[in-house]
């Protein structure tokens, strides 16, 4: 009898659980199927704040009505990981529904935001996922009202957070897109507002708005700019000089300052592997300003020496649109309190001559600077001599590619000596670029040129070697003695 009674107890137990499986699978089918209502679908867990597919729900008929312009907001918080470091994970879910409560609090007086729950209170923001919100409005006739919004959310809502006694600091960054303009489905706005965000990020630029351009720069090369910025700095930026020698005495006019990347996973970049991602990017001028520093350091060490030998430093024609480069410069030869006329900034001519407008009037700031500038790759830019009479320049450095080869071919000789004849006429030095061959030196000399640079007098070395290389150069070329 007892072994009836218990084989039927196993029989209730066995049918508990066979029903408590299938109520889990109706639960899983319910949650793949879920309505639009349920709140663990319309909702982050963490923060209870509107999410992802909530924001779909209400946008999608928006989108596919095809009227009216919106803008959508991607907005996220940096330097979470140290708060999450500081506070462990479950403190730190705390301080972002905190941080979400503000940005929602922000947006309160701005009618033009789409309110997507109103319970207790109307929340505007949607949780997007980890540290990442949204927020969707109407843009209608005033397509400035996103980014003003963004500017003031970026400004306003990161006040410290005082967390269990400790200040917690944290900052909102932000990217903008336009719809219809940039797109007509949540997906693809999204895509495009974190390329705009990234970008606003990394540039430190002013507009957080998307625009067509920026898919051109892949996150390759958005993270190698990230590394560069961080390498600034560093002892991954490194600096090379090149001698320039007159060409009959041997004497060391000046040395150029060249740049090269140490990067820590692709190895010893050359410049042109990242300065012209970095011009386009917009990120050169931290770049130069470190440059400059470095070699108006080194020029202040050879002027207390007695050398007078010119630093030359590149620049970019992005560098003479900064409105603090003139300025930042003055201070750094004054600080270093050196003779300006010891400083010559090579900006190209090609680049230069693209806008020599807005070029011109810096460059006449900078010469009453006292320093010296010269239009590098000299004859690849067309420069008309009208525009480079007007322009205060002291030097001209010839382009390799008229210069190799030179002995070889009269009519390339013909090319080169009119560039040289140019120059000259215009009361510029002529300085030749990348002489190799000592042919090259003597026919420069039989068309008027007497400075040159090249691997036939020093191939690019450590800036670190250069007194040590000038005063073996100058021990085996001694200057005549009354020259
Ligand atoms: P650049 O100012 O015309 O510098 C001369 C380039 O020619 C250097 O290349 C140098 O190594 C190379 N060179 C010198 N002599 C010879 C030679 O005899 N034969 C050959 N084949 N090449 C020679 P590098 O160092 O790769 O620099 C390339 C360009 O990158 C520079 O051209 C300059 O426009 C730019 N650059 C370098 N450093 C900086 C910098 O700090 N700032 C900016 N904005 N640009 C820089
Ligand atoms: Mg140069
Ligand atoms: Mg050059």
């Amino acid at each position: 009898m007892d072994l009836v009674i218990a084989l039927y107890l196993l029989l209730l137990v066995i049918l508990g659980l066979m029903l408590r499986q299938n109520r889990n699978l109706q639960r899983a089918l319910a949650d793949a199927t879920r309505p639009f209502d349920d709140y663990s679908y319309l909702h982050d867990l963490i923060t209870g704040f509107p999410n992802r597919h909530q924001l779909q729900h209400r946008v999608s008929p928006l989108l596919s009505q095809g009227q009216g312009q919106y803008s959508l907001l991607v907005l996220k918080i940096k330097n979470f990981d140290e708060v999450n470091r500081m506070l462990g994970h479950s403190h730190a879910n705390v301080v972002l529904t905190q941080i979400a409560s503000r940005i929602n609090s922000s947006l309160s007086q701005c009618k033009e935001v789409l309110i997507l729950e109103n319970q207790n209170l109307p929340i505007r923001v949607c949780h997007l996922s980890g540290v990442d919100f949204a927020v969707w409005m109407q843009a209608g006739d005033r397509a400035y009202t996103a980014e003003i919004l963004a500017q003031q959310i970026e400004k306003t809502v990161p006040e410290p957070l005082l967390l269990h006694g400790a200040a917690v600091e944290y900052q909102i960054i932000s990217g903008i897109v336009h719809a219809p303009e940039h797109g007509d489905q949540l997906a693809e706005l999204l895509d495009k507002a974190y390329e705009a965000l990234q970008q606003h990020e990394w540039q430190h630029s002013a507009s957080a708005v998307f625009n067509p351009t920026m898919m051109h720069f892949n996150s390759e090369k958005l993270r190698m700019m990230a590394q560069l910025q961080t390498a600034i700095g560093t002892d991954q930026l490194q600096l090379d000089v090149q001698p320039q020698v007159d060409l009959v005495t041997k004497q060391v006019l000046s040395v150029e300052v060249l740049l090269r990347w140490q990067h820590p996973e692709k190895g010893l970049l050359a410049p042109k592997m990242f300065l012209p991602l970095a011009e386009e990017m917009g990120v050169i001028y931290p770049l130069t300003a470190w440059v400059l520093r470095q070699a108006i350091t080194v020029l202040a060490v050879l002027q207390k020496q007695g050398q007078s030998v010119q630093i030359a430093v590149n620049i970019s024609s992005r560098d003479i649109i900064q409105i603090e480069f003139v300025e930042q410069l003055q201070q750094l030869l004054e600080q270093a309190e050196v003779d300006p006329a010891g400083l010559m900034l090579e900006l190209k001519e090609d680049a230069l001559m693209a806008d020599a407008e807005t070029a011109r009037p810096v460059m006449q700031r900078l010469r009453s600077l006292g320093v010296e500038l010269a239009l590098d790759d000299f004859g690849t830019g067309y420069s008309s001599l009208a525009v480079l009479r007007e322009l205060p320049i002291q030097q001209v450095k010839v382009d390799c590619q008229f210069i190799s080869g030179l002995h070889r071919s009269e009519s390339q000789a013909a090319v080169t000596g009119a560039i040289i004849d140019m120059a000259k006429n215009l009361q510029l030095q002529v300085v030749a670029e990348g002489i190799e061959e000592e042919q090259v030196a003597e026919k420069l000399l039989r068309l008027g040129c007497t400075r040159g640079q090249g691997f036939l007098y020093s191939k690019p070395f450590a800036l670190a070697g250069l007194t040590y290389w000038l005063a073996q150069w100058q021990s085996s070329h001694p200057s005549a003695p009354d020259s």
